[in-house]
């Protein structure tokens, strides 16, 4: 059985989402060079709408009480509330799990190149959440991906495994394993190349709990949860999943949809109905980023 990935997760989740949410700051940790930053490189392309701009450093939220890894679910609505731009983020999670490698090599697809060509044809802005063995599978198009300013590379696990049991029969990781299997990510990204990654974690299934965001700590990661499910995963109603999405944008959101056909096959057409809809609705496609950033 495939593994749904971005289903809400109930209950501790909730709980535990609201342990760290301090605004934003700009962490000096970000470019570490043995952390995902270091993955960039120092001559990216600069970012649009900015000929020879040195990029920014992506935004990060400092550590919960403790030292918790932080949690960011989508941005606080401003206050005056008239005056708050209608952003919202679409990421996608490139799911893929340690053990499906035969599957790949028979023939499944864990890709989507058709959606990241919408992406690219429509002009949106995204974050993509991509699992280590993601990139091993695919490495050509993470690579693609992350060189195009459009996108950035955010950590979706290396295996795909739980952080937090139960999660969707999911297998688990080890406590200890934990921030491991994140750096694994990231190492998997350097080795294939890819560039704009960004610090951001999404736990597998969205499960997680402060047991887990204590293990990620030294990993130096926020994670990115989400506040609209776009249901793709197993749905074979494009129009649904439209619907959905439509139905939960609100300025600041987040949206997880995937990017993953084998798990996804509609993503790509509800996004040629999502997209046009929101911008008609004056919605600006921003990349997580950009949104922690306020
Ligand atoms: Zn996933």
């Amino acid at each position: 059985m495939l593994a749904g990935c971005g289903t809400p997760a109930a209950g501790p989740a909730d709980r535990a989402a609201q342990v760290a949410a301090p605004s934003p700051v700009a962490s000096p940790d970000a470019p570490a060079a043995s952390g995902p930053a270091g993955a960039s490189g120092a001559s990216e392309a600069p970012a649009r709408g900015g000929a020879g701009a040195a990029r920014r450093v992506p935004p990060t939220l400092a550590p919960g009480p403790g030292g918790l890894t932080p949690v960011f679910e989508r941005r606080a609505p401003l206050s005056g509330g008239a005056a708050a731009e209608k952003t919202v983020a679409l990421t996608f999670d490139a799911d893929m799990t340690a053990d499906q490698g035969p599957r790949a090599a028979g023939g499944e697809r864990f890709d989507n190149p058709a959606l990241i060509d919408t992406l690219r044809r429509l002009d949106v802005d995204a974050t993509v959440f991509m699992t280590g063995r993601w990139a091993e599978e695919y490495p050509d198009q993470a690579r693609s991906i992350g060189a195009d300013p459009r996108f950035e590379v955010a950590n979706h696990s290396y295996s795909h495994h739980a952080f937090r049991t139960p999660c969707y029969g999911l297998p688990t990781l080890g406590r200890a394993d934990m921030a491991a299997d994140v750096e694994r990510a990231f190492a998997a990204f350097r080795t294939a190349g890819v560039r704009n990654v960004v610090p951001y974690f999404r736990f597998p299934g969205g499960c997680y709990d402060d047991d887990a965001l204590r293990a990620l700590a030294p990993a130096k990661v926020t994670a990115v949860q989400w506040d609209v499910v776009g249901g793709d995963a197993f749905a074979k109603d494009a129009d649904a999943v439209a619907r959905q999405v439509l139905q939960g944008v609100r300025p600041g959101s987040v949206v997880v949809l995937h990017c993953t056909l084998s798990a996804a096959p509609v993503t790509e057409q509800a996004i040629r109905r999502v997209v046009p809809e929101l911008r008609a609705r004056g919605y600006r496609f921003v990349k997580v980023s950009e949104l922690m950033a306020g």
